[in-house]
Parts: structure tokens; sequence; C-alpha cells
């Protein structure tokens, strides 16, 4: 093949398709599909990536312009990404780069850098008349440019810059007379990590015959070589293994390279973001017959090796880990490979234990919270077939297998798997496209799965998803779940109870503390206030550029706006009307925290929310300090609610069960529901049973008692009723439209035209209307209405639902209409996201 078709790397519409490259013959070997290469776009070098590969066309190729450079020696993408890659540009009206570059990690991010050498004089060839020559290099200025970027060969145009700050058009000058030469390279952002290693270079037989001839002077280097022969299984080793257990000199060590016995290398070092840590070893446990019957369902596909998917459905505690480990087991028997995808905070090192105790170094991780340098790595023990599986977050769904036999969604209801950025992709989706073009399984798990795929597997009405639903509705190690009591905190108020605790939860911490037991305490921190409040005028202090309340940051004495780091020092006195009656709230977690020291004198609290978890590790090192009994509540936000599996823990009180159910979001019983049932799990997993407090200010909401009666499917008809009336998901699908622009009533015009055009454009294709209507296609306009954030880093926002079902491609219509608008006004100031799908309605 002699052209290659690329996708370069600037996210915009006009660059959105494939450009034609010629293949220099010197290239040619290393130029696949899925190639990450350098190009020449206009005056610039970019990246991009080869999406096809193709003969050299007949006509119009002496415009064409070749390739630069590869990039990798091996493709980082392959052509299965590649495919997927378009498919993500029209299910989520992204760029086809966008999506390509989501699955890179950070480190492959190359940038183009510009770097500068001395030119060949020879071929100035200005003439007298050109104003530049004016600026010979024999002026001073010029003359020390020159030599400066001489003594260094290669300099990037900042380094010339910051040493010759004012000189700017001498600079300009000598690039333009030639004399300095601009050249432009990509660099990944990453160096890979390397260390000396020392290895033989010569046959052991020939060092053992040297070793007997030495000479007595050299008597450390004759160490050092005996050393490295008794060695010979380990080699290569680190060269300071050898400083060390030797006490040589590195210099030592080098002169017997210098003899040509051994060769001193820098290898590449692999970072194990585990290391140190020992994995307990875990046997395959001998399944129930509930797992059994489960499990032989997901055999019989994997053994098909046929695209198949399934809801697994199991409660808490139900074993579905154990029959994620056989599936997986299967998997590479076959000899292909697994994703397990786990929800960012659930991927504790008790998590991933589970997974290296079964299958040792064959398994990635991936998740945010390893440093770029470690997320390269272990991308690249998948790339370089040295893992076969991966246990990470969302982007997992990513790792270049080409072997794919499996992916788990553990906790598949999950609102994080959607990533909330552009690309706005749902893992869940993805991995089932990933999937289907590859033949392999897909296991979805959970206690109380989404609304959607619930729906769809027992309606079985979809083509694209239709999951085999498997249950599992009785607890592994047979014991009952949790007796659930839930306390109204209205009557408690009534009695004169003002405490954030009720009597019951406030009695039952205090038997755990006699017994030694352990409480996990959860609050459902969206619903607690961390703003500044005036309470003599009720004055909120707010965000100046954006329209919500600041928060209040303990730690520095400030006040924060989340959206855009907005930050400004506490006041003390109120700015409205001068009141020292200004109060700051702490988190919610912190008031609990005060409120236990006064009930409870000398009690040991480990908090967990966002303010004691920034730093890395930190989570894992609360959970260990609670693991090891050093404490007697675990008090936290959503963070406590997951994945956690402590013996000890017999209570779970949950502060305000109902402060999520009052938010604009048509999922706030699903969440609520979710929460509660997750967090009534975690109590009385072993041999302790198990009490749960649930405390509400609405406990006749069917969310909660539900939840409380670990009633799943009763909830979900009850919720159905709901989503149906009221044409929400699954009974449609939803795209959200949001416009941004610093004028309000600009802003306001150009939205109400965008919807008035969807609205035409879909009427005169049959599809608008009712989606009462009964009708294969269907297409509903809401709004346009301000955001529920409306402005935004001084941005106002509108948007516009749109609902639709059926079969048509309402996400093209969507964007196309977005983009004829946006070329019509020429306004870049305006901007237009499209979130297909959206999980995030605040
Ligand atoms: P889930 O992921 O469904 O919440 P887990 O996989 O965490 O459930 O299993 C709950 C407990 O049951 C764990 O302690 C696990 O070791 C145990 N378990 C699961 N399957 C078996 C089995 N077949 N035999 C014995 N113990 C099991
Ligand atoms: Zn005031
Ligand atoms: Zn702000």
């Amino acid at each position: 093949m002699e052209m290659a078709r690329v996708i370069v790397d600037v996210p915009s519409k006009d660059t959105d398709r494939p450009f034609d490259y010629l293949i220099p013959e010197r290239l040619r070997p290393w130029v696949e599909v899925g190639s990450r290469v350098g190009v020449p776009f206009g005056h610039r070098t970019l990246q991009g990536f080869v999406v096809s590969l193709h003969p050299r066309p007949e006509m119009d190729y002496a415009k064409m312009k070749p390739i630069q450079e590869v990039l990798d020696f091996a493709p980082p993408l392959s052509p299965a990404l590649i495919k997927l890659s378009e498919w993500m540009k029209e299910r989520y009206a992204c760029r086809q780069i966008t999506a390509l570059q989501s699955m890179l990690p950070t480190a492959l991010k190359g940038k183009a850098e510009r770097y500068i050498t001395l030119g060949n004089p020879d071929e100035d060839n200005s003439g007298p008349e050109d104003g530049l020559f004016a600026v010979l290099p024999e002026n001073e200025v010029g003359q020390a440019v020159l030599d400066f970027v001489k003594q260094r060969g290669e300099v990037t145009l900042e380094q010339v810059n910051r040493a010759f700050p004012n000189d700017s058009d001498q600079i300009k000058a000598l690039l333009a007379r030639g004399l300095l030469l601009e050249h432009q390279q990509i660099k990944d952002k990453l160096q890979k990590k390397t260390m000396k290693a020392v290895e033989l270079a010569v046959e052991v037989a020939e060092a053992q015959e040297a070793l007997a001839s030495f000479p007595a002077k050299a008597q450390r280097q004759k160490e050092v070589l005996a050393y490295i022969i008794e060695m010979e299984s380990f080699l290569p080793i680190a060269m300071k293994e050898v400083l060390s257990a030797l006490g040589v000199t590195a210099g030592t060590v080098k002169a017997l390279a210098d003899k040509g016995y051994i060769r001193i290398e820098d290898m590449e070092v692999f970072r194990d973001p585990y290391k140190g840590r020992d994995f307990k070893p875990s046997e395959p446990l001998v399944l129930t017959q509930e797992q059994q019957k489960v499990y032989s369902r997901i055999v019989y596909k994997l053994d098909e090796r046929r695209h198949s998917v399934f809801l697994l459905h199991g409660v808490t505690g139900s074993g579905k880990t154990e029959i994620y480990l056989q599936s997986i087991q299967r998997c590479l028997e076959q000899e292909r490979q697994a994703i397990v995808l786990v929800p960012e905070i659930s991927l504790t090192p008790q998590m991933v234990e589970r997974f290296k105790g079964r299958f040792g170094d064959l398994v990635a991780v991936m998740h945010s919270r390893l440093s770029d340098g470690e997320r390269y790595d272990e991308w690249r023990k998948i790339h370089e077939g040295r893992a076969s599986v991966v246990v990470g977050a969302r982007s997992a769904i990513f790792a270049p297998f080409d072997r794919l036999g499996l992916i788990i969604m553990d906790e598949e209801h999950e609102t994080s798997y959607k990533q909330e950025e552009t690309p706005k992709y749902h893992a869940r989706d993805v991995a089932i496209r990933r999937a289907s073009e590859t033949g392999a399984a897909v296991i979805l798990g959970s206690a109380t799965p989404s609304l959607e795929s619930y729906h769809a597997a027992r309606s079985q009405f979809q083509e694209d998803f239709a999951p085999e639903l498997l249950e599992m509705p009785t607890r592994a190690l047979g014991n009952r779940l949790p007796e659930v009591t839930i306390v109204d905190m209205r009557e408690e108020l009534k009695e004169g109870n003002r405490s954030m605790f009720s009597r019951l939860l406030h009695e039952a911490i205090a038997i755990r503390l006699e017994r030694g037991e352990q409480t996990v305490l959860l609050l459902n921190r969206r619903g607690y206030s961390t703003f500044v409040m005036c309470r003599s005028c009720g004055y909120v202090a707010g965000c100046p550029e954006c329209d919500i309340s600041l928060t209040y940051h303990q730690k520095s004495n400030n006040l924060r706006c989340h959206y855009c780091g907005y930050a400004h020092q506490a006041p003390e006195v109120c700015p409205d009307c001068g009141s020292e009656h200004i109060r700051y709230f702490g988190t919610g977690t912190q008031r609990v925290e005060e409120e236990l020291a006064k009930l409870f004198p000398g009690i040991r609290v480990i908090r967990m929310d966002v303010d004691t978890t920034t730093e890395k590790g930190s989570h894992e090192k609360l959970l260990k300090q609670f693991r090891d009994k050093k404490a007697d509540v675990l008090l936290g936000t959503q963070m406590v609610a997951k994945g956690l599996d402590f013996p000890d823990v017999t209570l779970v009180g949950v502060i305000t069960a109902d402060s999520a159910l009052n938010l604009p979001d048509f999922r706030a019983a699903e969440k609520t529901f979710q929460l509660l049932t997750q967090v009534a799990g975690r109590a009385g997993r072993h041999q302790l049973p198990g009490e749960v407090v649930i405390q509400s200010y609405t406990p006749e909401h069917y969310s909660i008692i539900h939840a409380s009666g670990h009633d799943y499917l009763t909830f979900v008809k009850d919720e159905l009723k709901h989503r149906k009336a009221l044409h929400y998901p699954p009974y449609c699908r939803l795209i959200l439209v949001t416009l941004s622009h610093e004028q309000l009533p600009l802003l306001v015009r150009l939205a109400e035209n965008y919807a008035a055009d969807l609205k035409g454009r879909a009427d005169r294709r049959g599809w608008f209307g009712s989606l009462d209507r009964f009708a294969a296609d269907a297409l509903d306009v809401l709004g346009p209405v301000a955001s529920p954030i409306p402005r935004l880093k001084n941005r106002y926002r509108f948007q516009c639902m749109i609902k639709w079902r059926g079969t048509m491609d309402a996400v093209s219509l969507v964007r196309q209409v977005a983009e004829e608008l946006q070329d019509s006004v020429r306004d870049t100031k305006l901007q237009i996201s499209i979130d297909v799908d959206p999980q995030m309605l605040m």
C-alpha cells in the first residue's frame, strides 16, 4: 500500500474526516491501520492516526504530501479500535479524533514540538535589497543567538526566547535568512523509565576461562565477573545491584565492559503501582448451586465464541465476583483476553487483590489515581501482550487487546460509566459494541441493575441490546440480608429530638461501641449545605461567574467555586447587611463528626469524603485503618457505600436517606434506591448479623420502602409506571443540547432558533409530535429553558431536551441542525454541546 488515510489531531468540524498521504518507501514497513504518524498539515506538523491503507491512486498524487514519521514501532491502536471510533463519532456526535484520543493513555498524546538548529549559511540567498539584510549575523545580538544555538546543537524556540527575550525580531530575521532552521517533531509526553543493567557479552564458558587468567591487579574486576557468571540465570540484572552486592564502583564494572566481557545497557523499567504488595493467591471456590446455574449459561456462550450479553442480577453478597473470576479463567483457557470494568470508586486494593490473587501478573490495572507514567506502563503491558486481563475504570474499555473474549462490567448501574466530557460515551454501550465486533461475551453485573438494562432484558425488545437475565437472589454464604428499620425524622423532631441522630440510631451506635463492633455511617452529601449563609439577611455567597453558591473550605478558610475554580477569602461579616451572624457550614460530614464526638466522648471516627481523600492513596489508607479496627465508625459520602467488605461491621446508618430525592432529575428515585440498597448490603456480610437504620423525612416514598425490603422488582415496577407516564427512559431516549454564550439576549434567540429549526426539520420527516402518538418514529423537543446551572464561567446556558423513540437517526439530525446554526451565525462565542443519553441532568 502506498497511500494512507489519516485523521489529524485537530478536533474541528473541517478536519473531522480522513486526509490522504503518501507513504514514503522507507516508512512502508511501519505504517499500519492504527499507526500514529506525523504529517504535514498546512504549515504545521500534526499528529494523526492511520485509519485505512490504499494503493496509490491514478491521479492527483502529485499534490499529496508524504507522511513524515511513524511515532511508534507497533501501532498503538488496532483496526478494531479505529472502527469503534467511527461508531462513536456517529453515536455520540463527537469528532473521530476525540474518540481516538480517549482510547490512549495521556502519555501517548504527543504534542508537536518545535526546535531550532543552525542553518547552512551557503544557502542564504536573500538579496541585498531584502529588508532583513540589515540584520547580519555579524550584528552582536545575532551572533550571540547563533553561538547560543551552536553550543547546544538543538534548542527549542522557548529556550531561545527565554535567553533573548527582547530580540525576537532578530531571531525571526535569522530564521527568515535560513541561518537558523526550524524543525518540528512530535515528542511523547513521557520518557520511558530506564535503568542501567548488566549482561554477559560472551558465552559463559568463555567468561569462565577469562576468569582463570585474570591479572592479579584486577582483583575487583574479577570479583564482579565471577558474580555476574554466578547470577547467569537472572541476567540482565540492575547495575546498582552489582554495586551494592560487591561494594565496587561503577568504574570497575565499566572496565569489564571495556574489555568486552559484559555489556552495560539502559533497560526499560516497568513501574508496578502494586509493587511491594503481596497478593494472597486464591483458588477457585466450589460454586453454589445458584452460581453454577448462572456460570454454565455463561460458559455455554463463551464456548460458542459468539457475541452475547448477560445481565447478572445478584443481591449483594451473592458471589458475583466468583462468577466473574471463573468466567475469566475460562476465557483465558481459550487464549482470549478479558476486560473487567469497575467504578472508579470501587477500584480499591481489595478489589484488585481478588483478581491479582487469581491471575497474578496477567492482570493489568488502570484507574485515574495512577500517575501518567504508571498508566502508560500498565497500558504497555496490555499492548505488548504481557497482560491478558485488565481491571480498570471506564476508559479501560479501550484496552488494546486483540483477542478479546469477555467484558465484565461490575455495578453496571453506576453513573460514573458515563463520561461527562467529550466524547460523552457510556462504557456499557461501547462495551457491547466492541464485543459484538469481536464475538466476545459481556456480563453486566449489579444488585440493582439500571432500569434501562433491566427493562431491555425483560422486554427483549431492542435488537442491539437484549441481554439474557441471570438471577442470584440469595447470598453465597447463606447468611440473610440485614434487617432494615426506617425512622421517620419528622416524628423525632415532634418529640423534641433536634439532633441529626434519631434515638434508635443513637442507641444502636452505643451498643456497637459497647460490643466493640463497627459502624458505617452514610451521608448523602448532595443534600447538605457546604455554603455560607447570613442568618440575619439570608445572603448566600455565590460565584460571580457562575450561578451557584460557593463552597466553604475549612483548611484554607476560603470560599471556592467547584465549577470554575474562583476562590475568595471567607468574609467575617455579611457583605450585604454587615451582620456578624454569617455562618460557615462545614462539609456535611464534618458536622456529623462533630456531633458524634459530642454524643459519644472518645469515639474514634474515620471520615471519608472529598476533603480527606484528595491525596493519592489516602482512600486506601483510611480503609485499612478501619479494617485494622483503629476506629469505631467509618463516616462518609457515597464512597463508603460501595465495595467495602468488613467482617466487624454490624450497623449501617443512613443519616438522611431522601436528601437526593428532590433533585430535578428523573433518576432521583432510582439513584436513591440504588444507594440505599448498596449501603444496606454492607452490614452483616459475615458471621455477625447486621442491622441497618435509615433516617428519612419522607419514609413513605416507594424508593425508601422497597430498598428497606430489599425488593428490587417491586421498586422497578413502581418506577417504570412513572417513567412510562412521563415519557422518560427506558420508554424513550434523550439528547441534551446545551447552548452557551456570553450575551444572554442573543443566546435566548439562538436557542429558540435551534429548537424551532429542529422541530421543523423533524416535522418534515414525519417524526415530530408527542410521544403519546402511536408511531414508530417520534421526536419531541422540550425547551429551550435555562440550564440547571444557568451561568457557568461567565457564560449563560440554555438547553433543549430532545426525547425520541424509533429507528431513525435522531442524533445526526440534532447534530446537523447544531452545526448549521453554528455556521450561519459565524459567532465563535456560541458553543453547542450535545450529550446523547445524558446521565447528569443537574
Ligand atoms: P457480590 O460481588 O455478589 O456482592 P461477593 O463476590 O463479594 O458477592 O461474595 C460474597 C462473599 O461470598 C465473599 O466473601 C465470597 O468469598 C463468598 N463466596 C462467593 N462464592 C462462594 C462460594 N461458591 N463458596 C464459598 N464462598 C463464596
Ligand atoms: Zn446579611
Ligand atoms: Zn464559578
